[in-house]
């Protein structure tokens, strides 16, 4: 599934149609480190048209998802100095 249209709650079979799920790098979500996310066509080819910045502008649903996300991985590993 395509994580933007998870997030939106947009029907990606129907958007998506047969075609392959695209697995995409987001380079300035993190500082230092990569986010992986994976996206239909649309949102692939959207992503690669407007760029990343832009793109995670027009899905605040998807960076949200995404801070989310590393925020309680990072809780247990980053921060736990006893
Ligand atoms: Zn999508």
């Amino acid at each position: 599934m395509c994580d933007v249209c998870q997030v939106e709650k947009i029907d990606w079979r129907f958007r998506t149609a047969d075609r392959p799920v695209e697995t995409c790098r987001l380079y300035r979500v993190y500082e230092g480190r990569e986010a992986v996310v994976r996206l239909c066509r649309i949102h692939a080819i959207e992503l690669f048209m407007i760029g990343e910045t832009r793109f995670l502008e027009t899905h605040p649903l998807l960076a949200l998802s995404l801070h989310n996300s590393t925020k309680s991985s990072s809780d247990d590993s980053l921060f736990a100095f006893g």
